[in-house]
């Protein structure tokens, strides 16, 4: 809860996703005066649980990010705070995990599969592919790429590490998938930090919660930053059809993908380093289609990479409860190019394509289809992205610096460790709100 105004200080924060939230919520409970410029029509950003399927009103389907990735993020902490349910769904490159187990342990018990040229094979610990996946990498000294570290193993593995890596962290080739982030995973982190959980229910707790500790902000929708001015004493913001707000300090929390596109004008321009920065950090497409059936139609085949001609690349099954009722909810999820290539099609042909993906793996569930949603995250408005990926070591931080004790930098891309998830901008936001007040409000915060 906000402790008090201090009117002597305002800043306006721009991007009301969860990084912009969590600045206002740190700014605000310092007593700060809080404006959020929100370009779309609500709030959350690329958190968004939404009623998808007209048949459940009800029912809040994922669009965008679900999971909780580590017990270290504030995404975890803030669940635990509030008492929200969480459910332990797997967890990945855990030294704790024995060897064989290293690259990915199912928490449910259902090992998960691959499918290559039309087999479904398993992708569990005792898996021909997973084992060749760990001896590979226990070779890997030197290598630079994923591809260079997979130099020699059957095509399948080869395959199956493009389904699981490089589509989950939206690289487009193996070649592009950077060494050191398979040392980082496979070298093990401790259980908690690799761990993830998703929210029993929906995501919709997030965003009551920062629409509840966000209440002393003043918070303005449909409200698109063009233009930010940041010369004189003061920082004039211009938003919508030209109405300008004059405020003190600029948390910048959109993203990336707004600032590579150069949709908001600074005035100075940023700086010519900085925009090198911002243009080098790596973003991916990401597309989530969501298909609806009347009963189990997986089995216990419940997550599935799909290695071979596919539509979409990985198949996450969900039983979803409400009260006495069972959901059964299937998503598909692809970045990269994958994504790209599905773009092209209207929702009705994707979900078409997908449920025909879904007949070779679960044959004949499609007569127990009811219905289906696609979203493409390239295609949104003030978004243009999925998440951003990999980026040259230093860029992260170029790209986050305050400048000039005038502006600050939050959002997911901004987060050197976890970029790309919900806990990594949560956290992005905190640390550029105690950015602000470490530079420029200790002292007037006294005197509030
Ligand atoms: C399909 C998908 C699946 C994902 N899965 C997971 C997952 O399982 N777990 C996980 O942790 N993370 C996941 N993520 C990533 C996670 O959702 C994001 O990293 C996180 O939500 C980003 O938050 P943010 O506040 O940095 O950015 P955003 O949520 O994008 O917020 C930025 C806000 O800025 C607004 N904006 C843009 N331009 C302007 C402007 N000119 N003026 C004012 N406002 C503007 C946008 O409308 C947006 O609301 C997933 C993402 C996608 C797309």
């Amino acid at each position: 809860m906000p402790k008090r105004q201090c009117s002597k200080h305002h800043t306006i924060v721009v991007g009301g996703g969860v990084a912009g939230l969590s600045a206002a919520q740190s700014l605000l409970e310092r007593g700060v005066t809080v404006t959020v410029l929100e370009a779309g029509p609500r709030l959350g950003g690329r958190v968004w649980p939404q009623p998808v399927f007209t048949s459940l009103p009800d029912l809040h389907i994922e669009l965008g990010g679900e999971f909780i990735h580590g017990a270290h993020t504030g995404h975890f902490k803030l669940a635990q705070e509030k008492g929200w349910e969480m459910e332990y769904i797997y967890e990945w490159f855990s030294s704790n995990l024995p060897q064989q187990d290293k690259i990915y342990k199912n928490k449910g018990g259902k090992p998960p599969s691959v499918s290559i040229g039309g087999t479904v094979l398993p992708f569990d610990s005792h898996s021909a592919i997973s084992k060749e996946l760990v001896s590979a990498y226990e070779r890997s000294e030197g290598c630079k790429t994923l591809d260079e570290v997979l130099k020699g193993c059957t095509e399948e593995t080869r395959a199956a590490a493009e389904a699981f890596f490089c589509q989950t962290d939206g690289t487009d080739t193996l070649d592009e998938y950077p060494c050191y982030y398979v040392d980082e995973m496979l070298g093990g982190g401790d259980e908690g930090e690799m761990s993830n959980y998703r929210l029993k229910g929906s995501n919709c707790g997030i965003i009551s919660h920062y629409t509840e500790v966000t209440r002393g902000a003043q918070i303005l929708l449909s409200s698109p930053v063009t233009r930010v001015e940041y010369s004189g004493g003061s920082v004039k913001v211009t938003h919508s059809e030209g109405e300008v707000l004059v405020c003190d300090t600029v948390i910048v929390a959109v993203p990336i993908s707004v600032l590579q596109r150069r949709s908001i004008e600074f005035s100075p321009p940023l700086p010519k380093a900085r925009l090198r920065a911002i243009d080098n950090v790596n973003i991916t497409a990401a597309s989530k289609i969501h298909i609806r059936f009347s009963c189990n139609v997986w089995g216990d085949r419940n997550l599935i990479l799909c290695a071979d001609n596919r539509f979409c690349s990985q198949v996450w099954c969900k039983e979803i409860r409400a009260g006495d009722k069972v959901y059964y909810v299937v998503t598909g999820f692809c970045t990269a190019k994958v994504s790209h290539a599905m773009e092209v099609y209207n929702e009705k042909d994707c979900v078409r394509a997908m449920l025909l993906q879904l007949e070779t793996l679960y044959p004949g569930c499609g007569q127990h289809y009811i219905e289906g949603h696609a979203i493409h995250w390239s295609k949104q408005p003030y978004v243009n992205m999925g998440y951003s990926a990999f980026a040259a070591d230093g860029e992260r931080e170029v790209v986050r610096s305050p400048l000039f004790d005038k502006l600050y930098f939050a959002g997911e891309a901004t987060n050197l460790v976890d970029y790309g998830t919900i806990g990594g901008a949560i956290d992005s936001g905190t640390r550029a709100a105690g950015e602000l007040v470490e530079h420029v409000l200790k002292d007037i915060l006294i005197d509030c």
